[in-house]
């Protein structure tokens, strides 16, 4: 099924920012995408509209108890000009996941999908060319029903934002920085049977307190560990975790605590084709420290949208440090990290069918 969407132009076009200077998530484009859900009604009224403040009720259910959902994705244009998002599908097949934990109504993905596409052709204009730079997409669902009662709404609205975005890495020439991680073994993230594996704003608000904490001991991110023993390593930060121990790559299974990335799979996926041993298993944070060790920690990367791939070159752990490898890019996030943003940035032939053009 094809959907239709209505559009109105805004009067009043924004200037571009510089790409030399862009950050995260700091400006975003003319236009929202905006798509009202009613019980009885289904999904209706999609609709481009100027970007601009929403007038909700005080007593909107997502103020109170949080019943919403977000995605993240980018688009990119390549150097021949086309535009092109990475596995869209998986992020609409992922918020139906979400939204099912969610007691949220479920979506169609072609909608999801045209929805973006939609939005995005409309903002063209605003995908910067510059090395490295994207622009983020931020798919959203909000419960909006003014009743205090806690109880999963009736109305719920779906928004999609656009922000252009530079590198994540603030390196001339571009590539990757090696990080400084903190491993986390108080506080937790998620627990078998919460709603670890759903990308919902409850999540991230309850992180920041570890992620408070990381910084103060000069750390880009926290290493979460599981919430009964505090002793399985499950993600960094926002963005899943591999270990290279030996010839192996592990990373944690998905179990129900650790987000389902896009990028994750991707990982899997390539390291499958290029016939490196890659595992979904637990891993003890006490079993990296010993191969650290015994000098058989080859690597530690994260994946995920914003950085794709993020090395990290140092542990801080119970207040010992131990150092990856000789601390600098290890050969497997190197090779993931070329292979993964040339094929979403149209510079490789994308012989995984991962790419789809808007
Ligand atoms: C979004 C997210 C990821 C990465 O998912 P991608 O689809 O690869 O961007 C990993 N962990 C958490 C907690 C996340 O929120």
């Amino acid at each position: 099924m094809k959907y239709e969407f209505t559009i109105q132009k805004t009067t009043s076009p924004k200037e571009k920012p510089d790409p030399n200077t862009l950050k995260f998530g700091k400006t975003f484009s003319d236009h929202m995408f905006v798509m009202d859900f009613e019980t009885g009604k289904g999904w209706h009224d999609g609709r481009i509209v100027p970007y601009g403040n929403l007038s909700l009720d005080p007593a909107a259910a997502v103020f109170h108890y949080g019943q919403e959902m977000f995605e993240g994705m980018k688009a990119y244009r390549t150097k021949d000009g086309r535009i092109q998002l990475f596995r869209p599908y998986m992020n609409a097949e992922r918020t139906r996941k979400t939204n099912e934990r969610m007691c949220m109504p479920d979506i169609d993905p072609e909608l999801f999908v045209g929805a973006i596409k939609a939005l995005v052709n409309v903002e063209r204009d605003w995908i910067p060319e510059k090395e490295g730079t994207s622009l983020y997409i931020r798919p959203f669902i909000i419960a909006d029903d003014p009743f205090l009662g806690v109880q999963a709404a009736n109305h719920y609205m779906f928004i999609i934002i656009l922000s252009p975005v530079g590198p994540y890495y603030d390196i001339p020439g571009g590539g990757m920085a090696p990080t400084k991680i903190f491993v986390e073994d108080e506080y937790v993230r998620a627990a078998v049977g919460g709603a670890g594996f759903a990308k919902v704003g409850g999540n991230y608000g309850a992180a920041l307190k570890a992620q408070t904490r990381a910084a103060d001991h000069g750390c880009a991110q926290v290493l979460w560990l599981d919430a009964i023993e505090h002793s399985y390593v499950e993600e960094i930060g926002t963005s899943n975790a591999f270990f290279m121990i030996g010839d192996e790559v592990i990373t944690a299974p998905l179990l129900g605590t650790i987000l389902p990335g896009v990028t994750r799979a991707s990982v899997i996926e390539l390291l499958n084709k290029w016939g490196i041993k890659v595992s979904e298993r637990r891993l003890r944070i006490g079993d990296v420290v010993k191969a650290a060790e015994e000098g058989t920690l080859g690597e530690i990367f994260a994946s995920g949208t914003a950085a794709v791939i993020s090395p990290v070159g140092e542990l801080k752990f119970k207040n010992s440090s131990i150092i990856i490898a000789d601390g600098g890019v290890g050969p497997i996030a190197q090779r993931l990290y070329d292979t993964l943003y040339g094929i979403q940035t149209g510079t490789l032939a994308d012989d995984m069918g991962w790419t789809v053009e808007v």
